[in-house]
């Protein structure tokens, strides 16, 4: 565990106490077991005074609107802007990351905005977003300060989305997603194996939150599983993630397969070959999926939305950009009237593509 030499924190959740006077964190499946002054894995938690605390509460490393299309979530409000924040730190230690820049963080001159979570709301209506991503690295470590956003946001109107690995305990998953509106939840690969080895991890507590919020919540959740060349591509691999898709979560939740580029600490793998990802969504369409998208490559096609019901397509897209709209205000098919599962709300927005820096709450000199 790393030393915290001088801490900023704000009551953590989620702990107790062992018989070896040191503190357990109960929040993810990492466990971490602290003396004082040291902190975990994620490096945003950390025991101070005796007791657990969040050091990155109020602090993010930037405001941006982005396209709800890019967390990615093809269903949920398509075309409108997200507020999208994240802090820093991560409780994976995924070896082909491909935000290190944040998650890996240990310097938290990098967390240069002060925001409340009022102030977080407040920027979001002001700005005409529909809801308010934590994105960047993974809410989960960050538990507190993004429930207390996401209460202030329900307050104004404002949903509330997580991207995320999942990778989290059953009790703060109870309260972090009963905060949630949407999810994107990465399933990074469908092996123990890889998870062990290339992120320090497990697949089984991710797993259990798919079938948790399939189950037993009312959040609207996608699936992404970046594809990395000889890691978690195989046909074999690709159709047994895909079948227990189907098995455990039915047919309507979308799956995002996304093209990897050489990042972190991984740069000797070659980009995702397009015709990867091509494989692994004929493979997934084939065990009956309905809504399986390619992601990071420029093609139209296979980012488009089909009906299940007439094959009309829906939604056309053009990278995060909407280019075609043939749902009915309640989401149905304009050709069949089969409905197309997700979050829809009268026509598509017009965000487009952009990507627009905010300021929200006070920004320190650094
Ligand atoms: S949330 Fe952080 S401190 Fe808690 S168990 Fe996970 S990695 Fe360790």
């Amino acid at each position: 565990m790393a030393r915290c030499e001088s801490l900023d924190g704000s009551p953590g959740r989620y702990w107790h106490r062992l018989d070896d006077g040191r503190i357990q964190c109960d929040l993810c499946p990492r466990y971490c077991r602290l003396r004082e002054g040291q902190r975990g894995l994620c490096f945003v938690r950390a025991r101070r005074d005796d007791r657990m605390v969040l050091t990155t509460y109020g602090r993010s490393s930037g405001f941006y609107i982005d396209p709800i299309e890019k967390k990615p979530l093809n269903h949920f409000l398509p075309g409108t802007p997200v507020l999208s924040f994240g802090t820093a730190g991560c409780n994976l230690t995924c070896k082909f990351c491909q935000n290190w820049d944040i998650s890996k963080a240990r310097e938290f001159d990098r967390l240069t905005d002060r925001a409340s979570p009022q102030a977080i709301a407040e920027a979001a209506a002001a700005s005409g977003c529909r809801s308010v991503a934590y994105t960047y690295n993974d809410p989960v470590i960050f538990l507190e300060y993004a429930v207390d956003v996401a209460e202030a946001c329900r307050a104004r109107g404002i949903r509330n989305v997580a991207v995320t690995a999942g990778y989290i305990c059953e009790a703060p998953r109870v309260e972090f997603y009963r905060h949630m509106d949407a999810a994107n939840v990465d399933l990074k690969a469908f092996t123990e194996g890889f998870y062990k080895k290339l992120c320090s991890s497990a697949l089984a507590p991710v797993l259990e939150t798919l079938e948790y919020l399939k189950h037993e919540t009312d959040v609207w959740f996608e699936i992404t599983t970046l594809l990395i060349p000889g890691e978690n591509d195989s046909p074999r691999e690709l159709a047994a993630l895909s079948e227990w898709v189907m098995d455990r979560l039915g047919p309507d939740v979308p799956l995002h397969f996304t093209a990897f580029h050489p990042d972190w600490r991984m740069l000797d793998k070659a980009p995702t070959p397009p015709e990867t990802l091509l494989t692994a969504q004929r493979i997934a369409r084939d065990v009956g999926l309905h809504y399986v998208y390619t992601g990071n490559i420029h093609h139209e096609s296979t980012q488009s939305t089909y009906c299940h019901g007439c094959g009309a397509r829906l939604v056309g897209r053009d990278w995060y950009e909407i280019t075609a709209w043939n749902l009915r205000e309640d989401g149905r098919c304009r050709d069949c009237g089969a409905t197309c599962a997700g979050v829809f709300d009268g026509a598509a927005g017009h965000w487009g593509r952009r990507r627009a820096p905010v300021s929200v709450g006070t920004r320190r000199l650094i």
